[in-house]
């Protein structure tokens, strides 16, 4: 099992280094934080395995805001996750792009968590099965040989959102991504303390990604523990 926490854009260096203080990772679980670049530095310093949020695909460049994996690497930090639905929907990223981040990651010796999952219009309208093809596929075709590489679905309707898909979702979709690109598949979207053991439970589910409640050393070790114990 494996479980990775998401900080999104919480917690600076400062916040980092207090988090870690307290943070009790259980046995029997990998564990991975991924802060904000900020905050990469004091994570690996922790020795927690450490991911940042995104990568670019060029080691050098004009690219005004991006980070590399060589940088990544030097840094220490073991992996980055490509594809969250916040930067898919709030800063345009395509296919494309997270299909060449991932793949840039795995060459240079990176760990990479690649995102997907639908938004709630094309649930209702039926279009599940198609959108996690064309996002699973994109990523199979750049990455899909590299070992280091986990799949996360993440229903965009679930995440922050209080809303998790029912654990018969949960199951259908990763078995339906597994079938696309047989690699461990995270479940992600609201996953707490309270919900983990259920959602963790299904078959398929090969661990979490976890948003908010990896903010708290508490909730965060809960979800690690209800991991371990399975
Ligand atoms: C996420 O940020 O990947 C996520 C799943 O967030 P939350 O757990 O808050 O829904």
């Amino acid at each position: 099992m494996l479980i990775a926490g998401n900080w999104k854009m919480f917690k600076g260096p400062a916040e980092a280094r207090s988090f870690f203080e307290s943070f009790e990772q259980p046995d029997g679980v990998d564990v991975i934080v991924c802060p904000p670049f900020a905050s990469l530095a004091a994570a690996v310093e922790s020795g927690i395995t450490t991911y940042a949020q995104n990568v670019h695909w060029e080691p050098t460049g004009a690219y005004t805001g991006e980070i590399s994996p060589p940088m990544l690497r030097e840094l220490g930090v073991h992996g980055a996750l490509v594809g969250h639905s916040e930067r898919r929907q709030l800063f345009g990223e395509r296919d494309e792009a997270v299909a060449r981040r991932a793949r840039a990651a795995l060459e240079a010796g990176l760990g990479v968590i690649a995102c997907v999952g639908e938004t709630i219009e094309q649930r209702e309208s039926g279009d599940t099965e198609l959108v996690l093809t064309i996002q699973v596929e994109a990523i199979a075709f750049a990455a899909g040989t590299y070992e280091n590489l986990v799949l996360a679905y993440e229903p965009v309707w679930a995440i922050g959102t209080g809303r998790t898909a029912t654990p018969e979702q949960a199951r259908e979709a990763h078995a339906f991504i597994k079938g696309l690109l047989d690699r461990p598949v995270l479940y992600g979207g609201s996953v707490k303390p309270e919900n983990a053991a259920e959602l963790l439970g299904q078959p398929g589910i090969d661990g979490a990604l976890v948003g908010g409640a990896s903010l708290e050393p508490d909730s965060f070790a809960a979800i690690c523990r209800a991991a371990a114990e399975l």
